[in-house]
């Protein structure tokens, strides 16, 4: 019969163990940050001497003891009495057994084996950019695959063998939920690019590449960070080669940007998008820090918060109704003569470009759905990876009309697939059609939304997301949580509605 204070004794073990985890996230944001270029072997191995004691702690003697007092360790079902009917405590041993049953479904020699293939392909990966060259990647990327398939199958799978890869970052998605989602999209968009290709009303927007002062465009994203709410006592924003999130405790987040003198959305928009990811991290319980109810569901989730606040919110009018003004203050001389209306068209011009990360609102998920097809055939059925080049040019022909000239600008873009992270693409298109289900809700539930923004008070709606989404943690999975938020499951309505009303005026389409 298991106790309060079996429960008690698990969630202050994990709570340890999370702070752990934090250091280890610690030395990565510095290694990414400020670490000198000859520290490397040094940071490796206190990297590694660290991870392999959280790994110990979660999968150990100890944790088997403490979680087997409220859960079946085989099963996962709970042992009776152990949540006493509590809905917050049941989802907490949910999902604590769900991270226990992940980590001891793999033997840690395979995990050994993953770990130092990945490192290895990393660094052939990058050689094989620079040099262009597929060929030179492509020994690395089937023994990926191979391991992946190796990891499948101690995963188990009922309909599809990509189901535990997208698992692994959207708890409980399965290809029979996204496909047809994904199909159906792609046949809208194929058809809207080219439509708004061939439109005459091309914004213009050469302006965005004259010279942008680097300080003056990093205190302009600090103060729309700060109107967000993200906040510099619990955080900090610096810069690396590739902008990211990490959080070591709801209190202490870190975002990072990159500047480009000649690019003036680089930054800007990076600094959006990251500080919904840290608001997220900052609107977690601190209470429950350590605990799945301390952390964000999953990626899709988390990348809809980053997305809300970049394209709903920062790529929107009323937004920059109010911050147009404050940025020609910033830059007078280059913006000069531009208006808000010139501006909202330039930062919402569509260019099929061969760069999944620089480009825009509408083309963007149509270089996912290129790397979800690629994906499952190669987990799925029988593509070799010798054929993944020529593939790749084909579908970007067919799908956005350009074809890349290079590996670089083509398959080898991406640093996902040397870190063996299959199944992790298409939590980004999700999370675009998150956004949109839960800003469209967000504006149902607050009709004045529209004009706070305008008046530069962003706040109404970090306190709804704070509200509806950020404070659960993993109390609800990311189905459940859309369902409890929304009404309803996840509906890509909202996101193409979202596209035809926005790029509909701005190309004057019929
Ligand atoms: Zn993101």
């Amino acid at each position: 019969m298991q106790t309060l204070k079996d429960l008690k004794a698990l969630t202050a073990f994990l709570k340890e163990t999370q702070v752990l985890s934090s250091a280890i996230s610690l030395l990565s944001w510095d290694q990414e940050t400020y670490m000198p270029s000859g520290s490397g072997q040094a940071r490796a191995e206190q990297l590694s001497a660290l991870m392999g004691l959280v790994h110990e702690r979660q999968t150990g003697k100890e944790m088997s003891q403490l979680l087997s007092a409220s859960v079946d360790l085989e099963t996962g079902e709970l042992k009776a009495g152990s949540s006493s009917g509590d809905a917050r405590a049941s989802a907490l041993l949910r999902e604590i057994w769900r991270d226990y049953h992940r980590a001891t479904q793999l033997p840690s020699d395979f995990v050994r084996r993953m770990g130092l293939e990945c490192s290895l392909a990393h660094q052939v990966w990058i050689e094989a950019r620079n040099k262009n060259d597929f060929a030179h990647f492509a020994p690395s990327l089937k023994k990926i695959v191979a391991l992946k398939k190796e990891e499948i199958d101690y995963l188990g799978y009922e309909a599809s063998p990509y189901d535990p890869l997208l698992d692994t970052f959207e708890p409980g998605l399965t290809v029979a939920q996204i496909a047809p989602v994904f199909a159906a999209l792609k046949e809208m968009l194929v058809p809207f690019v080219e439509k708004i290709a061939a439109s005459p009303a091309q914004p213009k927007d050469d302006f965005l590449r004259a010279f942008y002062d680097e300080e003056k465009q990093i205190i302009f994203g600090k103060k729309v960070l700060a109107a967000m709410g993200f906040s510099f006592d619990a955080g900090r924003q610096d810069i690396s080669a590739h902008p990211f999130t990490t959080s070591f405790h709801p209190t202490d987040v870190r975002i990072t940007t990159r500047v480009d003198p000649h690019d003036l959305l680089s930054s800007l928009f990076s600094s959006i998008h990251e500080g919904g990811h840290g608001l997220y991290d900052q609107g977690l319980s601190v209470a429950d820090f350590g605990t799945p109810l301390g952390e964000s569901i999953s990626l899709g989730i988390h990348e809809s918060q980053s997305r809300l606040w970049e394209n709903g919110v920062g790529r929107s009018r009323p937004f920059w109704r109010y911050f147009f003004p404050i940025l020609k203050e910033t830059f007078p001389d280059v913006l000069k003569g531009v208006e808000v209306e010139g501006f909202y068209a330039a930062i919402n011009a569509v260019r099929p470009s061969m760069i999944r990360v620089e480009s825009d609102e509408v083309t963007y998920n149509l270089h996912i759905m290129l790397r979800f097809e690629i994906e499952r055939q190669l987990i799925e059925g029988d593509l070799k990876v010798d054929a993944l080049p020529e593939l790749w040019n084909a579908k970007m022909e067919e799908y956005l009309g350009v074809r890349p000239k290079t590996d670089a600008e083509g398959v080898l873009q991406d640093v996902h697939w040397s870190g063996g992270a299959f199944g992790y693409f298409p939590t980004y298109t999700l999370g675009n059609l998150y956004a949109a289900q839960f800003l469209n809700q967000a504006k149902k539930e607050m009709p004045e939304l529209d004009a706070r923004i305008e008046a530069g008070d962003l706040l109404p709606l970090k306190k709804w997301l704070n509200d509806k989404i950020h404070r659960w943690g993993r109390q609800y999975t990311s189905g459940e949580l859309v369902q409890k938020v929304c009404g309803e499951t996840l509906n890509p309505k909202y996101f193409s509605d979202h596209l035809h009303k926005k790029f509909g005026e701005i190309y004057r389409l019929e």
